[in-house]
């Protein structure tokens, strides 16, 4: 018969009581978890106007993020830059972004030449494309079906130059119309954005902000670099923050030392995300 001795006994419950205390401990750090992950805020990182045309500062631009730490950036490129910079006549580029790559990156279509050939419209139309893009709105006032053939030409060029299918499509200054975005989806992309929202092509708006800077003009650089003080604490609390980053922000050390702030702060709030992860 099994006799057990008071020391034993206490033994064994102290045991149970440490066995108890993880239990919960385990339980509460199960729940906090859930918590967080239905708290979950995602951050896409873009590299915008990735051309032959900007090739020093695209280049620069790529060395100081992937310092920084991101690595799953979508690049957002475009197929003949003012006209003067079709990819297909720059090897050497494509061979050098290729080599940039790494396997979380995204290739996107960004515009086909980067600037409106047309006037548009409305006063208002033309008040927003002046303010936003100093003529850039390619697809601001663009058919159905001029859209249509500049994204599949677009296509075409990425896939011979750098044998890349682009999973969606990035009008120049985020201008866009509901006939564009019907012709991203009928190309075969998987989504278009605005400065506000990304557009599935099937499935409802996300609303995800984008962070971006301007620095044409003294005045826009200070102004945009007050803004993003307060925008790049502000984002990270919505769902899906965007950080869209120029390669002529890199002109000036002030812009470069906020996009350096605004990611070291994003990294610690945020999960660094692909487009595909946040898609419906
Ligand atoms: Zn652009």
């Amino acid at each position: 018969m099994l006799h057990t001795r008071p020391h034993d006994l206490s033994h064994a419950m102290e045991i149970t009581a440490v066995a108890k205390r993880r239990c919960l401990a385990r339980i509460l750090h199960i729940r906090r978890l859930m918590a967080n992950a239905s708290a979950l805020h995602r951050a896409l990182y873009s590299l915008h106007d990735v051309t032959p045309a900007k090739e020093s500062l695209v280049f620069e631009a790529l060395e100081h993020l992937r310092a920084l730490g991101v690595t799953g950036l979508a690049l957002l490129v475009v197929p003949d830059f003012h006209s003067h910079a079709d990819l297909r006549a720059y090897p050497a580029f494509c061979a050098r972004l290729r080599q940039a790559l790494t396997a979380d990156d995204e290739i996107l279509l960004h515009g086909y030449y980067h600037l409106a050939d047309a006037q548009p419209q409305s006063a208002g139309r033309r008040l927003a494309a002046a303010a936003l893009t100093a003529g850039e709105g390619e697809f601001h006032d663009l058919s159905y079906d001029t859209a249509s053939q500049r994204l599949t030409e677009g296509l075409q060029v990425l896939r011979e130059a750098l044998d890349v299918q682009p999973s969606g499509f990035v009008a120049p200054a985020w201008l866009q119309n509901a006939a564009v975005r019907r012709a991203v989806a009928d190309a075969g992309l998987a989504f278009c954005e605005d400065q506000l929202r990304i557009w599935p092509s099937h499935g409802q708006p996300i609303f995800s902000p984008a962070l971006s800077f301007a620095s044409r003009t003294p005045a826009r650089l200070w102004g945009s670099l007050a803004a993003a003080e307060i925008t790049g604490r502000l984002l990270p609390r919505q769902h899906v923050a965007r950080l869209a980053i120029h390669p002529n922000d890199y002109r000036s050390p002030h812009l470069r030392q906020a996009i350096a702030r605004v990611v070291t702060r994003w990294q610690s709030l945020t999960v660094a995300s692909r487009y595909q992860e946040v898609l419906p």
